[in-house]
């Protein structure tokens, strides 16, 4: 590794000594705002959006309009568009002034010039490989736990949100700052479908009327990627595109309850309205924490006309086919009750 990358501000190194490193990353974002002018701007500018809410019968969905999201929002991920591009991941290729925080063997915190959470940072592997969730799910979870006292952990797929797909990352944000989060017990009494419940391991299926989620909690990590590995096996059957099955992660780490996988199984990368020509497109291009319930527009008008019927409409639309869930579902349980977890 380029050790060169990594901060060696004596606070940040007395954080990581005692492994807090919740602090060690919101400590490296305050001295990296006050170093670096464009994160500077990307929080001023975060300071000042326009949001909006609406609340569906059992969960909340917010609006953000954010300008700056727009390369974000309009990344182009095809494979030509992909190979003619320098990666911005690669450390090579990270502003000067970019600083990060190592964690793990191979992983660089850094944070994120355009925020969508009030603190955001991306998740990087040293090496240029693949954005692939079947090799590295043991060291999301574990990326979980470690930044736990104020972060959750999201992941997007290579075909469904991710704007580095040919780069391994993830991202952090503040903890129940996606709705999803504060939403999920009772979204999950409304309309979960358990999958199995036992002492170590909790699987639930839900379609909330806008998202179909498959939930995993457990405080084992070998149980909960086990259990991880058997519905990705299973998803993937299912799935007719090369590649990935397309999925959304979110993970939250409790010291009492573990962790809590919220996993939204998708069926496309964008909705049409987002083809749309003209005043009837609206550009929103959903992953994980438009899905968790802040929907990013960086286009005024749209964040002005996006309305319930709308978020539904995208919503159901990228979201795996609700007959296709239920086949899966019933799957899952007949697996389920005969493996031994
Ligand atoms: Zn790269």
């Amino acid at each position: 590794m380029n050790n060169s990358r990594s901060t060696t501000n004596k606070q940040i190194l007395t954080f990581l000594n005692e492994n807090d490193y919740a602090n060690a990353a919101k400590f490296l974002l305050q001295i990296q705002i006050n170093e670096w002018d464009k994160l500077d701007d990307g929080y001023k500018n975060l300071s000042s959006l326009k949001t909006k809410s609406f609340w569906f019968d059992s969960y909340k969905i917010k609006i953000q309009f954010n300008a700056e999201r727009i390369y974000s929002t309009s990344a182009k991920v095809d494979v030509d568009s992909i190979k003619n591009r320098s990666c911005f991941l690669c450390e090579k290729n990270l502003p000067e002034e970019q600083k990060g925080i190592k964690l793990l063997e191979d992983y660089l915190l850094l944070c994120n010039p355009y925020p969508v959470f009030p603190e955001h940072f991306t998740i990087v592997t040293e090496n240029h490989k693949p954005q692939e969730i079947s090799s590295s799910f043991n060291d999301f979870i574990m990326l979980s736990k470690l930044l736990s006292d104020k972060y959750t952990v999201i992941y997007n797929g290579p075909q469904c949100g991710a704007s580095a797909p040919d780069h391994l990352h993830f991202q952090a944000g503040t903890k129940y700052f996606m709705p999803i989060e504060n939403d999920f017990h009772s979204i999950k009494n409304e309309f979960g479908d358990t999958v199995l419940n036992n002492e170590k391991l909790i699987i639930t299926a839900a379609d909330d009327g806008l998202r179909r989620v498959i939930s995993l909690e457990s405080n084992d990590e070998k149980i909960l990627l086990k259990a991880f590995n058997n519905i990705y096996d299973n998803y993937s059957e299912l799935n007719s595109n090369n590649g990935e099955p397309m999925m959304n992660f979110i993970c939250n780490f409790d010291e009492e309850y573990g962790w809590r996988v919220i996993i939204f199984l998708r069926s496309k990368h964008r909705p049409s309205h987002y083809y749309l020509e003209g005043e009837n497109r609206i550009m929103l291009s959903p992953a994980a924490i438009d899905l968790g319930g802040v929907c990013i527009t960086p286009v005024e008008k749209d964040f002005d006309k996006i309305d319930k019927k709308i978020i539904k409409e995208m919503f159901d639309e990228v979201s795996l086919n609700k007959d296709i869930f239920v086949h899966m579902t019933t799957a899952l349980k007949k697996i389920f009750s005969r493996k031994l977890l």
